[in-house]
């Protein structure tokens, strides 16, 4: 038989972050994760114009936009998400 508790002890290393430093660092890591690919070519066409998409609706990564679009589309950048 394994010992399979030596597995699961080693994921719990990570010291206890308050909550809004585990929040500043998702989205950081977001933030570069955004660039990395950003950097790269998202690969994402707008659905509108077809142009490189840099936003996607939240909830729904299909429907992605370009920065133009999405301004025209939605007042608001807070109802898009960065690629
Ligand atoms: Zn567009």
């Amino acid at each position: 038989m394994k010992d399979e508790q030596a597995v699961s002890e080693d994921a719990v290393v990570v010291p206890e972050l308050e909550e809004e430093d585990r929040e500043r660092i998702k989205e950081e890591v977001r933030e570069a994760a955004a660039e990395a690919e950003e950097a790269a070519g998202s690969g994402k066409t707008c659905i509108v114009c077809g142009k490189e998409a840099a936003y996607c609706m939240r909830g729904l990564p299909n429907n992605t936009y370009c920065k133009q679009c999405a301004k025209e589309h939605f007042k608001f950048l807070n109802y898009l998400e960065r690629l």
